[in-house]
């Protein structure tokens, strides 16, 4: 497992399922749920969720801090 997809999976599921819920689209002008993605690492210990908008299909990024 890299390690990016491993700080993600740190965090608890309750909180990535918020968070993959939780994604605003710049297309729909909303909050929507990200689909697709893929983790990259950011920093020292935090993860961004590269993905698409599931109603919509525009890319779309999540910032996650992992300060857990
Ligand atoms: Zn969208």
């Amino acid at each position: 497992m890299d390690d990016a997809k491993k700080r993600w999976l740190d965090i608890p599921e309750s909180l990535r399922e918020k968070i993959i819920q939780n994604v605003f689209c710049r297309s729909c002008l909303d909050e929507t749920t990200i689909v697709d993605y893929e983790i990259e690492p950011s920093g020292k210990n935090d993860v961004i969720l590269n993905g698409s908008c599931k109603k919509c299909g525009h890319p779309v990024r999540r910032y996650v801090e992992n300060d857990f």
